[in-house]
């Protein structure tokens, strides 16, 4: 169901179908859609310090009629603020706009090299005093998370990447498996681009879903949380209304064979900071 969940590496129960809002706008654009999202069942809200609306997130929290404790709320720690001591105030920073007291997530945005490993020590620091519920990486590849884990007290609880059926980095996915690490899906829609596929038009036509519902039904079945974004309300209720189905073994293998490495946002290895 809408509030289903995996259990973190820690024990924590991260709800699997969550709400992104990068590019949902401060103010009454994101206010309306998190209050939106929680008013129809989502739990789990994704933004991040460089999205410029954690204000607006914060508000449509409080303006919901859901508790904060029920929400599972996630934001990062963006590349300018890596380090020890400036990830510690960015994490301030960041639950005074919210206008929380803790986090149930909070990322390293994107690898940066040596510092990310100061970076991690201070999310170490962060969860020891509970100050945050979980801690994890986003555009990690294997070997940013081995380089990682060689300083690490604390195995990252979760990955977030960008996935979809053009870009499944299967290798990774069980690598983060093996790991502990839960993998989460950033762009699971392409960015809008899946609703251009026949592929996918014929395949949701197959389950009478839309695309949406069909592809981020894949991510649940492969073991991944999602994200998908939107400000429409009526995009919002019905991207959530993907447990009255389940994809075959058949299809799903199908939509694994889509893969093509394909990007739409930075490669984590050539990102331009
Ligand atoms: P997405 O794949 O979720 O696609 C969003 C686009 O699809 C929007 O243009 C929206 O209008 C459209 N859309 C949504 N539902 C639709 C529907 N039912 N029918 C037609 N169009 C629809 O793209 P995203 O926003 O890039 O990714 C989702 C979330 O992942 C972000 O909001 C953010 O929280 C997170 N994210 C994280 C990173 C990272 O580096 N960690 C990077 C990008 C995004």
């Amino acid at each position: 169901d809408l509030q289903g969940t995996f259990e973190l590496n820690n024990g924590v129960q991260m709800p699997y179908f969550g709400l992104g809002v990068y590019l949902s706008k401060d103010g009454n654009e994101v206010i309306n859609a998190v209050k939106d999202a929680l008013d129809h069942g989502y739990r789990h809200i994704d933004t991040a310090a460089i999205y410029n609306n954690e204000q607006g997130v914060g508000a449509g929290i409080r303006e919901s009629n859901v508790d904060r404790k029920d929400i599972f709320l996630v934001s990062k720690v963006w590349n300018t603020d890596q380090g020890y001591d400036s990830t510690l105030k960015a994490f301030e920073a960041s639950l005074e706009r919210l206008g929380t007291d803790y986090l149930d997530l909070y990322l390293i945005h994107w690898p940066k090299g040596e510092i990310s490993k100061e970076t991690w020590k201070a999310m170490e620091r962060l969860y020891a005093e509970k100050r945050v519920r979980a801690i994890g990486i986003s555009n990690f590849m294997k070997h940013h998370i081995e380089d990682l884990l060689t300083t690490a007290e604390i195995v990252p609880m979760v990955n977030q990447m960008e996935f979809h059926p053009y870009l499944v980095q299967q290798d990774l996915v069980e690598f983060c498996h093996k790991k502990g690490i839960q993998y989460e899906a950033w762009s699971p829609l392409m960015q809008g681009n899946v609703f251009d596929l026949d592929v996918m038009k014929q395949l949701a036509a197959k389950y009478g879903k839309t695309i949406a519902q069909l592809v981020l039904r894949w991510d649940l079945q492969k073991g991944v949380v999602t994200i998908p974004k939107s400000s429409k309300k009526e995009r919002i209720i019905s991207n959530a209304d993907l447990f009255d189905f389940e994809i075959s073994q058949e299809d799903m293998n199908l939509l694994d064979g889509l893969d093509r490495g394909q990007r739409f946002g930075p490669d984590p290895d050539n990102f331009d900071f």
